[in-house]
């Protein structure tokens, strides 16, 4: 099977497996988002979903983010670790929007990328989630499930598994698809056991997949 093709029966069955996926990011506006995905780095959704209910209830505003001492931010960050950096990055981040985007969160990956703490993969995600632009998402899931299907061959950068999945998957499936393979990295292809690979859709076309004994 070619890499495209794989690509659609891949988006096919986890569109089945997972029909209502979302981003695991809770948000109403789209600087929340920019700010959830700095918090996220090395840390899990449902830790940040309850940190940044702390945070906005002392900061409700972009512009009291904005004014508001990185070391008061960091106060509450902090159970997400990386305290220091990210309530640095955030601050940045807030004020940046409002000096040079008029408090607006951009939408291009080289506007987003001029942003304190914005890398691709947050880029990609606001482009995807709140744009609805063609984005891809590489985070430990994507990286992790594309090699061991198929999709990528010993790629771990995750600007080469981008530039490598961007060829194969169309354009408009991409932000969905990496928010099914974080559904199914969860709860089937998992990190930090063995993949249940007898529990799983894509046995039959998956690269690892197909060496695992019925
Ligand atoms: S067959 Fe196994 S390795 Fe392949 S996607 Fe499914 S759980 Fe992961």
């Amino acid at each position: 099977m070619t890499g495209k093709k794989l690509a659609l029966e891949v988006i096919r069955r986890l569109k089945t497996e997972y029909p209502d996926t979302v981003c695991t990011l809770d948000y109403d506006e789209a600087w929340k988002l920019l700010v959830s995905v700095r918090l996220a780095a090395q840390c899990t959704d449902a830790r940040v979903n309850v940190v940044v209910q702390d945070l906005y209830r002392e900061y409700p505003t972009m512009q009291d983010l904005a004014k508001a001492s990185p070391d008061k931010i960091e106060r509450i960050v902090h159970p997400c670790g990386l305290g220091r950096s990210k309530a640095r990055d955030i601050h940045a981040c807030m004020n940046e929007l409002l000096e040079r985007f008029d408090g607006r969160v951009p939408d291009t990956m080289e506007e987003l990328l001029s942003l304190p703490g914005v890398g691709r993969k947050s880029a990609n995600l606001i482009l995807g989630d709140v744009f609805g632009k063609p984005a891809i998402v590489t985070d430990t899931h994507c990286i992790r499930l594309s090699n061991r299907i198929g999709l990528v061959k010993n790629v771990t950068e995750p600007a080469k598994v981008e530039a490598a999945l961007r060829k194969i998957v169309p354009p408009e499936e991409g932000n969905q698809l990496c928010h099914r393979l974080v559904d199914h990295g969860r709860a089937v292809c998992t990190a930090r056991t063995a993949p249940f690979c007898d529990k799983c859709v894509l046995k039959d076309i998956c690269a690892y997949g197909k060496k695992v004994p019925v």
